[in-house]
């Protein structure tokens, strides 16, 4: 697992499958527990993950970890990546054609981690997601699907599925950060 793991960060390395490695500072490609039960999946890598190569380190990484905090759980626990593996310019929306080069890795990281809970960070992401398990019909406003699991059963057994608004929305906004604090109940439970 590690070895495969290991094996997919040299292989993003040296991605030039879109235009983002020209100006990025280094990938992110994801880091936590190889085992984890649990993968949260956010957008894009931001200022600081791009120069530390690391996910959610920044402002919305203090929000998270203080959403991680308010249920107990550690980052050790858990494995934590994103849709795109390299920084937009300016922090802008991803490319349908930047997801689409990225989305093997997204794909491989969760074959390897086989996780039985998978929290969607945004809009972006549980979007992916949904299209991903066959949800489609499913996707709409985040506004409407936050914190409601969903479950569905493939060939490695059943996997839970939370749709959750980024954590960047709480940056100034105390109501956001509360309703997220709700919608991560969800997880313990
Ligand atoms: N926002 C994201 O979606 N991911 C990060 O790693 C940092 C900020």
């Amino acid at each position: 697992m590690i070895e495969q793991l290991d094996e997919l960060k040299q292989t993003i390395e040296k991605c030039n499958k879109c235009k983002l490695y020209k100006t990025r500072n280094n990938p992110v490609i994801g880091e936590g527990n190889p085992n984890a039960k649990i993968m949260f999946i956010g957008e894009a890598p931001g200022f600081n993950e791009d120069k530390q190569g690391k996910p959610f380190v920044g402002q919305a990484g203090k929000i998270f970890d203080e959403l991680l905090n308010s249920i107990n759980l550690q980052r050790e626990k858990i494995y934590i990546t994103n849709i795109l593996k390299c920084r937009p310019p300016q922090n802008r929306n991803p490319k349908q054609e930047e997801i689409k080069a990225c989305a093997p890795y997204l794909d491989k990281q969760i074959k390897i981690i086989n996780p039985k809970i998978i929290c969607c960070l945004g809009n972006f992401a549980t979007q992916f997601i949904f299209n991903k398990f066959g949800l489609k019909d499913k996707i709409k406003g985040i506004s409407e699907i936050h914190g409601k699991p969903i479950q569905i059963s493939n060939l490695n057994g059943k996997i839970t599925i939370i749709p959750f608004y980024h954590p960047a929305v709480a940056t100034y906004n105390v109501n956001m950060l509360n309703t997220l604090k709700k919608d991560f109940e969800k997880i313990k439970k």
